[in-house]
């Protein structure tokens, strides 16, 4: 059946859209690549244990997202104080961090050198401003170079694969979570940055797993349109102006769909080489030189009752194989059968790299093996163990990055009945609420196409 908007992928954004189109009467399919929904914000369950890739915890400032996430799932969000800590040269940092707390773990030296160094870098930036065009020029401008070479050169290595003058400065502007440790020592020592998301101590969670979001949407979106799951967008025809079909394979069939509009959350790179009759070369060549970054988590499931008391911990060093790891059940008590705990740990990597492509006996045996080094468990505790690994996890932020997805979105916009949204198909560092926002803005904008604007929706005037 041809639907009136085909969602090309079931991540939080094309799912928002969704629910936000069906709500307003309009039919719609969703083409999702992977076995189930959810994209990046799904929970993984085996055996009674459940994890998310990388835990994931709700935060906006957006009214209209925390209420649409309230309705979905009032009932069954609880609210978990937040707990973290950095393992720096072998150190252990509390996160947030308090004056004291920072002196203690750091040491007075390096604390000293940092303020040191943060006071000159202030002083430099006022004498003589410079274009800020890397990672490293913007960290070492805005924090010093001790603070940039105790932490964000490992950790922004370790986590993007590529050297901190090829990270875009661009980054550091959309709030990364990888880089609170900056944010917070300036807190710290300097009481700024309150408002900051990443200092937020409290957060909402749904009981079974970030999952439920996502399960809740298939449900109301199932109540009146479709959703294909193992359904992989291959190619979009197109005549110049519009999209006038999509092709996608499910196991070795391939089908073909129509419809009214298309609304793409999948990554922007990959819509780019589904297009036929091909791009222009330029905007190819641009869209060659977009990369993701990938990920994979291995999860240790155990005989005991809890590791550790943290939500999250961060591994900013290469002394340790994953950057970060969390223990779904200091999340919520549900996640693991009774008397049981989990440790989900997150490796960066390249698709085809050695992380990659190591088999999961190998991933599961060297993260219990550091795990039992760090001091969280004893091997004979491990009663189990699973990799899931994860294309397009994060956009990569190279120096340039900025022209070349504005190359991809500039072509893109000539096609009327096309309207991208969600953190890969914007290529975007979006949260969750942000990916929400988007695709409750892209159905937004396809409904004022058509007149049909929620407030005249709400109002019966619609169609
Ligand atoms: C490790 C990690 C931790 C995170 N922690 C947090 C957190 O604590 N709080 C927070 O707010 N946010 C967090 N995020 C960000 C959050 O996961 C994303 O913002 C959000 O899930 C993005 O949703 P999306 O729909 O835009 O993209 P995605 O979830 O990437 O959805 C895109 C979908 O398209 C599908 N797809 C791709 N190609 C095709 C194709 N060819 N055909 C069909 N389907 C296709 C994919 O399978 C996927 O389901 C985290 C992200 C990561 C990676």
């Amino acid at each position: 059946m041809n639907r009136e908007t085909i969602i090309l992928g079931g991540g939080l954004a094309g799912l928002a859209a969704g629910r936000a189109l069906t709500q307003a009467g309009r039919g719609v399919q969703v083409l999702e690549g992977a076995d189930a929904v959810g994209g990046l914000a799904r929970t993984v369950a085996r055996d009674g244990f459940r994890f998310d890739l990388g835990g994931h915890r709700f935060f906006t400032h957006d009214a209209r997202v925390e209420g649409f996430v309230r309705e979905l799932l009032g009932d069954e969000l609880v609210t978990v104080p937040r707990a973290s800590r950095i393992y720096l040269r072998g150190k252990w940092i509390e996160y947030p961090l308090r004056p004291l707390g920072a002196l203690a773990g750091l040491g007075p030296r390096a604390s000293a050198q940092i303020l040191l160094g943060y006071a000159r870098a202030s002083l430099a930036r006022r004498l003589r401003p410079a274009p800020l065009v890397s990672l490293e020029d913007w960290v070492v401008a805005h924090f010093g170079r001790p603070l940039f070479e105790l932490y964000f050169r490992d950790y922004s290595e370790k986590v993007w694969g590529i050297g901190s003058r090829d990270i875009s400065a661009e980054w550091m502007a959309q709030r990364v979570q990888g880089l609170s440790l900056g944010a917070a020592i300036r807190h710290a020592f300097l009481q700024r940055g309150t408002a900051l998301p990443t200092l937020v101590d409290r957060f909402l969670y749904p009981r079974l797993g970030i999952g439920s979001i996502a399960e809740r949407l298939r449900a109301a979106i199932e109540r009146s349109s479709s959703i294909a799951t193992g359904a992989r967008v291959v190619r979009m025809r197109h005549d110049g102006r519009r999209i006038e079909s999509v092709s996608v394979r499910r196991g070795d069939r391939e089908h073909e769909l129509r419809g009214e509009a298309i609304l793409s959350t999948i990554p922007l790179t990959q819509i780019i080489q589904a297009l036929s009759p091909h791009a222009p070369v330029e905007v190819r060549a641009a869209a060659a030189r977009l990369r993701y970054r990938d990920l994979v988590i291995v999860a240790v499931m155990l005989r005991r009752e809890r590791a550790t008391d943290q939500t999250w911990i961060y591994f900013p060093g290469k002394d340790v194989p994953f950057g970060r790891l969390h223990e779904p059940t200091n999340w919520s008590a549900a996640m693991a059968p009774p008397g049981r705990t989990l440790l989900a740990t997150e490796r960066f990597c390249f698709r085809g790299d050695a992380t990659w492509s190591a088999s999961d006996a190998e991933l599961i045996e060297t993260t219990a093996g550091y795990l039992e080094k760090l001091g969280f468990i004893h091997r004979r505790e491990v009663q189990d163990g699973m990799v899931v690994r994860i294309p397009a996890a994060y956009p990569l932020f190279e120096v340039g990055y900025r022209e070349r997805s504005r190359i991809l979105c500039d072509y893109l916009a000539r096609f009327d009945n096309l309207q991208l949204a969600g953190r890969g198909g914007l290529f975007r560092y979006y949260n969750m609420d942000q990916a929400i926002a988007s695709g409750l803005a892209a159905a937004d904008a396809l409904l004022a196409r058509e007149g049909r604007t929620p407030a005249a929706v709400a109002a019966g005037r619609g169609r």
